[in-house]
């Protein structure tokens, strides 16, 4: 997920300071790719492969100066999420197999921006307080009470888990505009 610029954590220009020579950036999909909408299937072993697609996934946001990122972004279908909404960019979590235990019946619209989605913004109404169990890069299973904007990260990314983009949740004339918007972005792009 990108923070709109009204919540977003001071990002500078490259949150790479996590960077080490190991790590890769990933190629991440977008819209409207259809490898997008696959549902991810649960990590079954927390093991070395899977630490380093983690620390992977963490470049890979800290690169695109997002707050989270979900496996699926990445092209790998997995239940996996990484976030860090710190100001500083210097707590990233792991969030394994998460699932949601409990949200909030009280709701709040959001503005949300997705890596998948680049250059769009828009309102989408999540919980505004979540528990989540997950298990984290250890395998140690663990529950996280979240409010304020790690909440709506947490609902945003375990979307993308379930092959969902926030955008689906707008009406068609605003998809419509902004499949055409992100064309347009790609032509543009190929022919510079
Ligand atoms: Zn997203």
């Amino acid at each position: 997920m990108l923070a709109p610029a009204s919540m977003a954590p001071d990002l500078g220009d490259n949150g790479g300071s996590f960077a080490s020579p190991d790590m890769a950036l990933l190629p991440i999909l977008v819209y409207p790719d259809p490898r997008l909408h696959t549902v991810a299937q649960p990590v079954a072993q927390v093991d070395d492969a899977l630490r380093r697609l983690v620390a992977d996934m963490l470049e890979t946001m800290y690169d695109a100066g997002g707050i989270g990122l979900a496996a699926t972004q990445v092209d790998h279908h997995l239940r996996l999420v990484v976030i860090d909404v710190s100001e500083d960019r210097d707590q990233p979590m792991t969030l394994i197999n998460p699932e949601i235990v409990w949200a909030s019946e009280s709701k709040k619209l959001n503005e949300e921006g997705c890596l998948s989605v680049p250059g769009i913004y828009d309102g989408v109404e999540r919980s505004t307080a979540v528990k989540v169990r997950a298990q984290d890069d250890q395998g140690q299973e663990r529950v996280i009470e979240a409010d304020g904007l790690l909440a709506v990260c947490i609902q945003h990314e375990m979307d993308h888990l379930k092959g969902k983009v926030f955008v689906e949740y707008l009406s068609l004339l605003k998809r419509t505009r902004i499949q055409t918007k992100l064309a347009k972005a790609r032509r543009e792009a190929l022919r510079t």
